[in-house]
């Protein structure tokens, strides 16, 4: 491997100089016309004419644009744009790459460019007289008719007949030296849907034929091959293969093996060096087709494209469109049921690479095939469910879920997500993967997925907090989702105060947000295990959330609200102790009981659980979290942060534990005391 690389090495160095030696004078005659009065005359470098661009492509009614920050040259004719970068044999003609085997260069502070690769990718004919050391231009195509000793060139290479499985280029013999064959760089060296044949001096001659429709032989005479594969292959390209055919005559020969009926071209250079084999680019164009069933992407090309699908999961599935060029690249935000959005990137190496980015469920996918199309269909295939919105239940044939036990059947709610997902006990295979689309006010899909051990689970995507329950009947599961009030006999939330970016008091090392939160979670996980309450939390993570969401949630169906915080006071170290608030107004007895009547039982356990200080309960008009509720509602707080022990106190899980039980006791108490809801 070493040794090829250097090889290669050493023929780019051959190839591609940067530096001018021994610089040649040329002529330059275009139309019939000897071109006089360039600010820089035509100069040849490695058997190349480099002409001054503006100077030669201006006086035929092209524009020329010079880019010095990227020492770009952009040459405008007719239709064509040709952009090249100094010292980068990759140009790009119409957005597509073009492997020229001399790059543009400054020479004596002017730019450079090889008149023949541009002048051929107009479609102008060019010729070289080489005793004249004249290159011949002709803008309409017409070949000049060579005077004695000059030298043909070949037609310019058409790289775009993809209906074609034939080259219909000449190569005209003549009689040179044994050549010997140094290299064959691969479509990843030359940066084109080619491969290029090198030679070390002018090569005789090149024969090509095709062998049973799908191999392409490519013989090369009076040369020695000096190369060894194997050589990677590209595109429709599956395999290279190059040896020595024959000794006297000495024949390298090249074989390639085609996959299905790839067009090409092969051309000679000009210095008779490099026979390049180019094959047909597909131009393809992709259609998305998303909805809110299936998605599909359609991928069509002047033939039909050779598409390769790797799956990434779970976050895309990707396509490799082989030896095809796009001119739409770049990401669209456009999605439906399985693809949030998709991406399509124009290789270097002529594959177009598209990635369908997929919502949370893995569809299933298939291909189909036109004479110039594939598709790619991606299925939910979900079977025996359906939705019924008036009822809002999810109906599902015990068809295709046979005999699951209801009782195992495992809900996790994340509300703040607005999620709720249930764990069916079985694969259930039968109900496929997908999404429903629903809609309603309360559930705006589900979608059924396999969890880690290929059992299904249901998604609910849910628009407000939600209760979901299911039961059975002869002959179906129902899933019915419902509003929390509906479900629970009591709904408590609790509402650890601040949170995220808001960090409450700090005071000794002790943060509110945090020590609040631990005891919210120890409050809410106390009264879980009474099965006639369901508790939810404003927050359970360290987050930020508004107040006025905190309220909505609350409002939406909460019977009792407790608002945990904890207390400071600026320059009176010596203050601790508990008190607890409330809002008095006319709404919060709807319970059965009022929301004093919550503070002073709330306090009266936390103070005796605790032995603190009793600051007793406040009534206070405008508690932003607490003004706008309509159900019996308290603020506690537990201690003073400012106050050194206190802070080292309500630090400890201990303590924390205390509080949280006895404000757990006090919500309990109330309840059994007063009843719940009225
Ligand atoms: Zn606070």
């Amino acid at each position: 491997m070493k040794r090829v690389s250097y090889v290669v090495v050493f023929l780019l160095m051959m190839l591609f100089p940067t530096a001018v030696y021994g610089v040649t004078h040329a002529r330059l005659v275009m139309d019939n016309v000897e071109v006089t009065g360039l600010d820089v005359p035509p100069i040849i470098v490695e058997n190349r004419v480099m002409v001054p661009a503006r100077g030669v492509f201006e006086r035929v009614g092209g524009r020329v644009e010079w880019d010095d920050s990227n020492r770009r040259v952009t040459v405008h004719y007719g239709s064509y744009i040709i952009v090249m970068t100094i010292n980068d044999t990759v140009a790009w003609r119409n957005g597509e790459p073009i492997f020229m085997d001399v790059p543009p260069i400054i020479h004596n502070n002017r730019t450079l460019i090889p008149l023949r690769f541009p002048a051929e990718a107009f479609g102008f004919c060019v010729d070289w007289d080489s005793t004249g050391r004249t290159a011949i231009i002709n803008t309409n195509g017409q070949t000049w008719a060579p005077g004695p000793g000059g030298e043909h060139a070949n037609p310019p290479p058409t790289n775009n007949n993809p209906s074609s499985n034939s080259s219909s280029v000449h190569i005209q013999a003549q009689s040179h030296p044994t050549t010997s064959i140094n290299a064959l760089l691969t479509p990843s060296d030359t940066g084109m849907a080619a491969y290029a044949i090198v030679a070390s001096s002018a090569i005789s001659d090149v024969n090509h034929f095709l062998l049973a429709d799908n191999r392409l032989v490519v013989d090369i005479y009076n040369a020695v091959s000096n190369i060894d594969g194997p050589f990677l292959a590209y595109g429709p390209v599956s395999g290279v293969r190059s040896s020595q055919f024959s000794v006297s005559p000495d024949v390298t020969r090249v074989v390639f093996d085609l996959i299905g009926s790839a067009g090409y071209n092969i051309s000679l250079s000009y210095d008779r060096r490099v026979v390049t084999v180019a094959f047909a680019v597909n131009n393809i164009y992709v259609t998305p087709n998303f909805n809110t069933h299936s998605d599909s992407l359609l991928i069509r090309g002047d033939i039909l494209p050779s598409v390769r699908m790797s799956a990434s999961y779970p976050a895309y599935l990707a396509m490799y469109v082989d030896n095809a060029t796009i001119n739409s690249a770049g990401v669209f935000m456009q999605g439906g049921a399985f693809v949030s959005h998709y991406e399509i990137q124009q290789r270097a190496d002529g594959i177009v690479y598209i990635r369908m980015f997929m919502r949370d469920v893995w569809p299933s996918f298939s291909l189909s095939h036109g004479t110039d199309y594939v598709s790619v269909s991606l299925h939910g295939g979900l079977n025996g469910i359906r939705y019924d919105t008036w009822s809002r239940e999810l109906r599902i044939s015990r068809d295709v879920i046979p005999g699951m036990n209801i009782a195992q059947v495992r809900h996790n709610d994340e509300y703040s997500l607005n999620r709720y997902t249930i764990y069916l006990p079985i694969a259930a295979d039968g109900l496929g993967l997908g999404t429903l689309h629903v809609g309603d006010d309360y559930i705006n899909s589900v979608t059924v997925q396999r969890n880690g051990f290929g059992n299904a689970k249901l998604v609910f995507e849910t628009s407000r907090i939600v209760a979901i329950t299911i039961h059975e009947t002869a002959t179906e599961y129902i899933i019915r989702v419902r509003q929390p009030q509906d479900v629970h006999p009591i709904i408590i939330v609790i509402d650890p105060g601040h949170g995220g970016r808001d960090p409450g008091a700090i005071h000794h090392g002790v943060v509110e947000k945090d020590v609040v939160l631990a005891i919210s979670h120890m409050v809410a996980e106390h009264l879980s295990r009474h099965t006639d309450i369901r508790v939810y939390m404003t927050r359970s993570a360290d987050e930020f959330v508004e107040l006025s969401d905190r309220t909505e949630l609350a409002n939406q169906m909460a019977d009792v609200f407790v608002s945990i915080h904890a207390n400071a006071v600026e320059n009176r170290p010596h203050v601790s102790g508990i008190e607890t608030w409330f809002m008095p107004n006319s709404r919060d007895n709807s319970r059965g009981f009022t929301s004093m009547q919550l503070a002073q039982i709330v306090q009266r356990h936390m103070v005796n659980a605790t032995g603190a200080v009793d600051r007793g309960i406040k009534d206070y008009y405008d508690f932003v979290v607490l003004r706008d509720l309509t159900m019996p509602a308290v603020l506690v707080e537990v201690g003073f942060l400012t106050n050194a022990a206190e802070a080292a106190r309500l630090a400890t899980t201990a303590h924390q534990q205390q509080l949280a039980r006895a404000i757990y006791e006090g919500i309990i108490e109330v309840l059994s005391t007063y009843g719940s809801r009225g």
